[in-house]
């Protein structure tokens, strides 16, 4: 009688913690196992006329192929572009396949070792919020930061790395940002999501950067034929199971290499598809906390 006691008790011990096992399982896969692919343009050209018919052709091919896109868009090239800017925004209101957030408004840098003053930087990020709140109707939550060819110094490793970095930071968080590009000095800013707890902003989402640019695949052809090299790195890396982003401009492809077509968007698009990844926007993945409130 014991004996079947003990037997049933360690049976309904074993199975409970199967089923705990389990569900630990399961609940490692909900938040790990479908690696995500966001793209993001950085909508910053100020050529205008050269401009025309991208988001038109741009929406279309969203709509028609559902694909999720996050727009990190300059001030000053919504105030050169202002009445396209108003109609994009306008076409794709409350459309979760299309995320509107922010590339500074002239360009500035963040995290460079010599880069401009935090009152200066704060200024610059005041004036494109304030852009985007009269054309999309809110403010962005989300930062992508410049490449500033140098004229900055070099990259600094992260927020984490200076005095000066992290008061940067600071007063993005005091902006309302909750999301930029994952910039600490120990994570790999090209495939991880994270957050910033580290240094005092738990709150705030780090994004995979997007690597590779297409100035460099693209535009450069820097690793020979585009369309070959791009498939290979997004097979590449969703064999090592791991999140990719990719970074397109708004004047690359449409006016540098004259891909009306979006071509390259539509193949990247099919390529991260069939290698397993789901397409997110930016905030789809600040809004899926397992993902980086790690
Ligand atoms: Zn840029």
């Amino acid at each position: 009688m014991n004996q079947n006691k003990k037997t049933t008790i360690s049976r309904r011990h074993f199975i409970s913690t199967s089923i705990l096992g389990l569900s630990a399982i399961s609940m490692g896969c909900t938040s790990h196992e479908k690696r995500q692919f966001i793209i993001r343009f950085d909508t910053e050209s100020r050529q205008r006329e050269e401009m025309k018919g991208f988001f038109e052709k741009i929406v279309s091919i969203q709509r028609s192929q559902n694909i999720p896109i996050s727009y990190f868009c300059l001030g000053a090239a919504i105030d050169k572009r202002e009445s396209e800017f108003l109609e994009f925004a306008q076409e794709t209101k409350d459309d979760p396949l299309f995320d509107f957030q922010c590339h500074s408004y002239s360009h500035i840098g963040l995290g460079y070792e010599n880069g401009k003053s935090v009152e200066v930087l704060k200024a610059d990020f005041e004036k494109a919020f304030a852009v985007h709140e009269r054309i999309f109707g809110s403010r962005p939550i989300g930062v992508s930061i410049c490449g500033t060819g140098g004229k900055d110094g070099p990259s600094l490793c992260g927020f984490d790395a200076t005095d000066k970095s992290r008061a940067e930071l600071d007063m993005l968080a005091k902006l309302g940002v909750k999301m930029i590009n994952t910039n600490l000095c120990e994570a790999d800013s090209k495939t991880e999501f994270i957050n910033y707890s580290k240094i005092g902003h738990p709150e705030i989402m780090g994004f995979p950067n997007g690597s590779p640019s297409d100035n460099g695949w693209l535009r450069g052809r820097k690793y020979g034929n585009p369309k070959e090299f791009i498939t290979k790195q997004i097979e590449e890396n969703a064999k090592q199971n791991k999140h990719m982003a990719i970074m397109f401009h708004d004047d690359t492809g449409w006016i540098d290499v004259n891909d009306k077509e979006l071509d390259h968007l539509k193949l990247v698009t099919e390529v991260a598809r069939k290698s397993g990844y789901e397409l997110a926007t930016h905030f789809a993945c600040y809004q899926n906390k397992d993902l980086w409130k790690l």
